[in-house]
């Protein structure tokens, strides 16, 4: 049998980090959602007790580093599965870009071998096995738009955002996450985007509002970093998006743009200086 799976990429509407824990994980709130770019995964049973993991792209692991490599190994040990797995990774998210490819393709992974070797496991178990291989995971599991806090599994849904168009712009540099969490001086940050502006905004379905209240303290470290990044946002603010902001640890920035009549002035601008442009809607 074989199976298909969509593993979305994610965005933060709102990423802000609250303190530093004992545990060395941050202590966060993100609104996250989803847009309709998407890696395509494929799983089909092996007899044999092995999980192979194929891709066609040539620049990411496929051993027991790759995520979805090990959501299959965590939900088989766990659930005692003696069959295999096959899974090719289509992939379509940028890697390493802040939009949470590894983690959405192992979510998939938990959300397709469910079904593939017929586990009915409740979607909370699925979440609390993601979160085993990281804090983006449980949403991932989910989708939808949430409210993340803790370290970044505690999950609220909330109000969908209003459906408006998405560019994606990826600078050709790799950011690392846990470097940018590394340097980032948690109890310095002067100011901290609201939530509760956020979620009005969603609530009301103001696409305005949402634009305004945009906010992600990551930028703090990866504009400073980085000045191609920041020169990213002041390019596609200056190209007429109407909200601006890097998602995640970056390098990725996306624009929120209302009327499709300004996406072409938009995306020919970015491709002037960046390779990896995507013009894409919310998944609502
Ligand atoms: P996040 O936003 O959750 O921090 P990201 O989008 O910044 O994630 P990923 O695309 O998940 O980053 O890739 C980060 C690293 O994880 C890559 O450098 C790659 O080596 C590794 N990796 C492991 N599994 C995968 C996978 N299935 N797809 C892409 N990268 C993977």
């Amino acid at each position: 049998m074989k199976i298909y799976e969509k593993a979305p990429a994610k965005i933060n509407l709102l990423l802000d980090v609250l303190r530093k824990r004992e545990d060395g994980y941050h202590e966060v709130e993100m609104i996250m959602t989803m847009v309709d770019l998407a890696d395509r995964l494929e799983m089909s049973e092996l007899p044999r007790d092995t999980i192979i993991i194929s891709s066609q792209v040539g620049y990411i692991p496929l051993d027991e580093k790759n995520l979805a490599f090990q959501a299959a190994r965590l939900i088989k040990e766990r659930y005692e599965v003696q069959q295999g797995v096959y899974i090719h990774l289509d992939k379509k998210i940028p890697v390493a870009a802040g939009l949470a490819g590894g983690s959405s393709d192992a979510a998939a992974t938990l959300r397709g071998l469910n079904r593939l070797w017929r586990l009915n496991i409740p979607e909370e178990e699925l979440c609390a096995l993601g979160a085993e291989l990281g804090s983006d995971v449980p949403f991932c599991v989910t989708g939808g738009t949430a409210l993340a806090s803790g370290r970044g599994e505690k999950l609220e849904p909330i109000n969908c955002p209003p459906q408006c168009w998405v560019v994606l712009a990826k600078p050709p540099i790799n950011v690392s996450t846990a470097d940018v969490y590394g340097r980032l001086r948690a109890n310095e940050l002067k100011t901290h985007p609201s939530i509760a502006g956020m979620r009005k905004a969603l609530a009301r379905g103001s696409f305005h509002e949402m634009c305004g209240n945009l906010g992600n303290v990551l930028e703090t470290v990866t504009l400073e970093l980085y000045p191609e990044v920041r020169q990213l946002k002041e390019s596609m603010i200056r190209l007429g998006a109407d909200g601006v902001l890097m998602s995640g640890s970056g390098p990725t920035v996306f624009g929120l743009v209302s009327k499709e009549a300004k996406l072409a002035r938009i995306y020919n601008g970015l491709r002037g200086f960046c390779k990896e442009v995507y013009v894409v809607r919310m998944l609502t």
